[in-house]
C-alpha cells in the first residue's frame, strides 16, 4: 500500500541534499566551533557560513540571526527574554507589563503567556474573525501605555490562516512596541525582508521547511533588549548558551535556500493541488466546510470539517488506508480538548468535532488526492450510517 503524507505542518521530510549537506558534520568535521584547533575552526565556519545564508535569505545581518534548538525555545525566549530585559531596566515600578498576543497563536507561545500572567505580567489574548484573522483596529485598541510586546504569529498552524504582519509591525513601531511573529508555518514561503520590515523578532524551525527537527533560530532585531534564557559556556555573541547543533545548522540553512529557490514555483503548484482537493472535498461530501481563510492562506493548509463524524475515527480510518492526517495540530492530538484555534474562530461543536487537516506539500500528487478524496467519501459515509444522531 503506497502511503500519503499529508501532515506537513506537523513536520515535513528532511529533503536529501539537506541530509547530504549535514553528513560531514557527524563523522568527519564533527569539530567545537568553540574549539581553536583545526576541527573547531571547520566547525565554526560551517555555522558562520550558515548563518549569512540564512541572514541573506531573509534580508537581515548574519549578527541578527540566532540559533535555537527549535521554534519552542525562539518563542519562549523572545518572550521571556523580553520581559526579562523589561525587569532589568523597570526595577521601580509595581506592574510588570502588559503584552498582547491572540487567541490561537501556537502553544509555544500560549502557555508562553499564561505561564507569565500567572508571574505577574498582564496579557490580552485577541479574539479572531470567522476566518482566523486578527482585527487591526482591536490590536490597536488592545495597546496600553505599558504594553512593551505585541506576538502575533505569522501564519496559523492549524487553519493556515495568514495574519496582516507588515501592518502589526507598522502599528507597533509608531507605538514604539516590540514586535514578535512565530513565522515557524511562514518560513521558506513568503519573500523576506527583516531589516525593512519593522519586525523586532521572528522565529523559525528547520524541520517546518525540509530541513531536520531540533534546529531553529530567532531573528533579533539588532539594538533590541533581550535577556538569554541559556546561561553557560556564551555561545552565539553570548546570547544563547550550549554547544551549536552544528549538522543541524548546516542542514537548515540548505533547507530554507533549497526552499526559497523554488518557492514561487512550488507555492503555485501546491496551492493549485490544495484547491482542488478541497473543491472535490466539498462538491462531493455534503455538509462539509473548509475551515480558514481560502485566501489569506498558507497554499499547502486544507482544514476541512465533517458534520456528524468525529474526526478521531475519521483519522484512524485514513490512517489504516495509508493517508496520514491530523486533527487539528500534531502537538495537541495527544492532549485532550477541542481545538483553541476553531473555538476561537466561532464554529460549532459539531464542526469542531469533525475536523482534520490535510497539510501538503510539493511531493504530493494528483493521484494521491484522488485516491484521498476516494476513501474519504467512503469513511464519512460509513461514519455518518453509524451516527445515530445523524439520521435525524
Ligand atoms: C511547529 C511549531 C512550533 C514549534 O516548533 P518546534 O521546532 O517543533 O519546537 C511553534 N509554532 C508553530 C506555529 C509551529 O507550527
Amino acid at each position: 500500500m503506497e502511503t500519503i503524507y499529508f501532515d506537513n505542518a506537523a513536520t515535513t521530510r528532511t529533503e536529501p541534499e539537506v541530509l547530504e549537506a549535514m553528513l560531514p558534520y557527524f563523522v568527519e568535521e564533527y569539530g567545537n566551533p568553540s574549539s581553536l584547533h583545526e576541527y573547531g575552526l571547520h566547525a565554526k565556519k560551517a555555522v558562520s557560513e550558515a548563518r549569512m545564508t540564512i541572514a541573506e535569505l531573509l534580508g537581515c545581518k548574519p549578527n541578527e540571526i540566532f540559533f535555537t534548538s527549535g521554534g519552542t525555545e525562539a518563542d519562549n525566549w523572545a518572550i521571556k527574554g523580553t520581559c526579562l530585559a523589561r525587569e532589568a531596566g523597570n526595577a521601580e515600578e509595581k506592574s510588570l507589563g502588559h503584552i498582547v498576543t491572540t487567541a490561537i497563536e501556537h502553544h509555544a507561545v500560549l502557555h508562553t503567556c499564561r505561564f507569565l500572567e500567572k508571574r505577574g505580567y498582564a496579557v490580552t489574548y485577541l479574539p479572531v474573525d470567522e476566518l482566523g484573522r486578527i482585527s487591526l483596529t482591536e490590536l490597536a485598541n488592545a495597546l496600553r501605555p505599558d504594553t512593551f510586546l505585541i506576538s502575533v504569529m505569522y501564519a496559523n498552524n492549524e487553519v493556515g490562516t495568514v495574519q496582516p504582519v507588515g501592518e502589526i509591525a507598522e502599528l507597533a513601531r509608531q507605538r514604539g512596541v516590540a514586535f514578535h511573529t512565530d513565522a515557524v508555518q511562514a518560513a521558506g514561503h513568503f519573500e523576506e525582508k527583516l531589516s525593512t520590515s519593522g519586525i523586532t523578532f521572528l522565529s523559525a524551525s528547520a524541520h517546518k521547511f525540509g530541513g531536520p527537527k531540533g534546529v531553529g533560530f530567532l531573528y533579533v532585531r539588532e539594538g533590541t533588549k533581550l535577556v538569554p534564557i541559556l546561561h553557560g559556556g556564551a555561545q552565539e555573541q553570548q546570547m544563547r548558551s550550549g554547544t551549536e547543533n552544528v549538522p543541524g545548522i548546516v542542514g537548515m540553512a540548505k533547507a530554507l535556500e533549497l526552499t526559497m529557490k523554488k518557492r514561487r514555483e512550488r507555492e503555485r503548484k501546491v496551492a493549485e493541488l490544495r484547491d482542488y482537493f478541497a473543491g472535490r472535498l466539498l462538491a462531493e461530501i455534503p455538509m462539509s466546510r473548509r475551515n480558514g481563510d481560502p485566501e489569506e492562506c498558507l497554499s499547502g493548509n486544507l482544514n476541512m470539517s465533517f458534520a456528524g463524524v468525529q474526526a478521531s475515527s475519521l483519522l484512524v480510518f485514513l490512517d489504516m488506508a495509508g493517508i496520514h492526517c491530523s486533527s487539528g495540530s500534531a502537538c495537541t492530538s495527544a492532549s485532550s480538548g477541542a481545538s483553541h484555534v476553531l473555538l476561537a474562530m466561532g464554529l460549532s461543536d459539531q464542526w469542531i468535532n469533525g475536523s482534520v487537516r490535510m497539510t501538503l506539500s510539493e511531493h504530493n500528487t494528483k493521484e494521491q488526492v484522488d485516491y484521498a478524496v476516494e476513501k474519504m467519501r467512503e469513511f464519512v459515509a460509513k461514519l455518518r450510517d453509524q451516527n445515530p444522531a445523524w439520521k435525524k
